[in-house]
């Protein structure tokens, strides 16, 4: 059956289709004209095209959330769990027709599609418990005849401006929880993967949300900057690469804004001698190579303890032997870049690790892959004694490239990921009690795994790293996203009592 919200994809140049807006409830075209292509990175075509708005179309979708918020916020919470409970059982349904869009336009292959969304839900789930999140609390007496008592109520109209990586997930750690908790939302997907969005948005229309308080609008840096300055959008909250957040975070502060901006990654593994060397060289190649290394989670440095180095080397390359990379469709483990300009960059990396004196144990460019010969295709790459001056191990890669570098042992280790301007993620491989503890303690980083390399924190807890990878201080999602969409009142009480009248001039202090 045809599904009128997702452009269909091309089967001849000529046919290209254009995906549009989803505004008030149903498909939108705006007024631009501009387009972007979006591509089928395991075919290497352009599947169709994607509006760009103009400011002009952002105002209007404003205005529309602006118009549709007041409505929702007297929504009771009962009525707005009602809507996400629906909407979870409707992406639980059709999940597989959501992965397969993922596929299609970000290339992930299909188990790790299906995982992106099961993570997601996660934060649905989290969201149909709004009414506990969101209740306010209640000092009975404060002073005699007095109470104080604290509201949570919503902002209005928030932006979300997210990344190509997760089309899907990243969309949904923050939109549940703005809705739950009463806000009219404009979302701004990547314009590089951007119909998983409209096909979330057409499932809350499904699920009873009323029309203009979930709207997309896709575009580029003219849409996110007329979200930015536009007076009605209250909060912004960003995911993307470093020097974007960085720009978003100072640009939306500047006009008045609340803003979470969560930036790009380099994430360490630390590996200790004492470590299961298997389980090790298991979440190196999981967390090094899933979704062929386009995760801000993902390991792009081993720190390997000199004494277990070449042991764990050898080990990474057996498994890394065992990995097919092709069609997401196929069965495969992974599969292509997200455009041929990003995989000539990430395989140029490869080069630049031989030129600056590193061992490139693998060459992902010598693989063998199970799709089209057009394809975005780079396979997994093994480079040895990374030089920490290298831009292999400064530049966030952003593909399926692991450094290993040497280290004496956990103190070297600690200072070079300390040493970082990134603090996402990071991992320590060690059966030692103390040093993992120490490790927690000491690490100047937001998220860390003991023996677990990609410790994406779940919905109840929150997301979010340290230094250049958070700008703006609140983490995505669990309390910390119902506090960022929120805004706190605090209200003082005293009911008419005739014993406490008269005039008093002083301070109020607490009888
Ligand atoms: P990106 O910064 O290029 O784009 C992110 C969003 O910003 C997109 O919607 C894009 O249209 C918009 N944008 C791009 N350039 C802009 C500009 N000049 N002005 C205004 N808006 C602009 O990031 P990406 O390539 O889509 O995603 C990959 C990056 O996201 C990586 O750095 C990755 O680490 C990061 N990321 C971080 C997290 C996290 O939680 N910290 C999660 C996922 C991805």
């Amino acid at each position: 059956m045809t599904d009128t919200r997702i452009a269909e994809p091309a089967s001849t140049e000529a046919d290209i289709a254009v995906l549009d807006h989803w505004v008030g409830g149903a498909p939108w075209s705006g007024e631009s004209h501009r387009t972007a292509p979006v591509y089928d990175p395991a075919r290497g075509i352009v599947q169709r095209e994607v509006r760009l708005a103009s400011t002009a179309d952002v105002d209007a979708a404003v205005e529309i959330a602006r118009a549709a918020s007041g409505g929702w916020r007297d929504a009771s919470i009962a009525k707005r769990q009602t809507v996400m409970f629906a909407f979870r059982e409707i992406v639980n349904a059709r999940k597989e027709e959501l992965a397969a869009i993922l596929t299609s336009e970000h290339g992930k292959v299909t188990s790790d599609a299906l995982g992106e969304i099961a993570r997601g839900l996660e934060v649905v789930e989290l969201a149909c418990g709004a009414a506990s999140l969101t209740k306010g609390a209640y000092s009975e007496n404060v002073s005699t005849g007095v109470d104080v008592y604290s509201l949570r109520q919503p902002l209005g109209v928030v932006g979300i401006i997210s990344p190509f990586n997760f089309p899907a997930m990243v969309p949904l750690w923050f939109f549940p929880v703005a809705i739950a908790a009463g806000n009219a939302v404009v979302l701004k997907p990547s314009e590089k993967d951007p119909s998983a969005a409209n096909w979330l948005a057409a499932a809350m229309t499904e699920a009873g949300l009323p029309d203009g308080v979930l709207n997309v609008v896709h575009g580029d840096k003219e849409a996110v900057d007329a979200l930015l300055v536009h007076p009605d959008v209250r909060a912004i909250s960003f995911v993307g690469s470093t020097p974007i957040a960085k720009y978003i975070f100072e640009t939306a502060s500047a006009h008045g804004k609340r803003v979470q901006a969560l930036g790009g990654a380099k994430n360490h593994m630390l590996v200790l001698p004492d470590a299961d060397l298997d389980l090790a060289a298991d979440a190196a190649v999981n967390a090094g190579f899933g979704s062929a290394g386009e995760r801000c989670m993902a390991i792009s440095v081993v720190l390997a303890v000199d004494a277990v180095a070449d042991e764990l080397v050898t080990r990474v390359k057996q498994r890394m032997a065992t990995l097919r990379t092709g069609d997401g469709t196929r069965g495969t483990d992974m599969g292509p870049l997200i455009t041929g300009v990003h995989r000539d960059k990430v395989a140029g990396y490869i080069d630049v690790a031989s030129a600056d004196g590193a061992t490139v144990v693998v060459d992902g460019r010598d693989d063998e892959f199970d799709g089209d010969p057009d394809g975005f295709w780079l396979g997994p790459t093994l480079i040895d004694r990374v030089p920490t001056s290298s831009s292999v191990y400064r530049d966030e890669i952003f593909g399926p490239v692991l450094s290993i570098v040497r280290v004496d042992g956990y103190e070297d280790g600690l200072r070079i990921i300390n040493g970082s301007p990134y603090g996402n993620g990071t991992a320590i491989f060690t059966n030692d009690g103390g040093a993992a503890r120490r490790f927690q303690r000491e690490v100047q980083v937001g998220m860390v795994g003991i023996n677990v390399p990609i410790p994406v924190p779940v919905a109840y807890h929150s997301f979010g790293g340290w230094k250049d990878s958070l700008f703006g201080g609140a983490k995505a999602y669990g309390e910390h996203g119902f506090d960022f969409f929120t805004q706190e009142k605090a209200i003082t009480s005293r009911w008419l009592d005739p014993s406490h009248g008269g005039l008093n001039l002083g301070f109020p202090q607490h009888e």
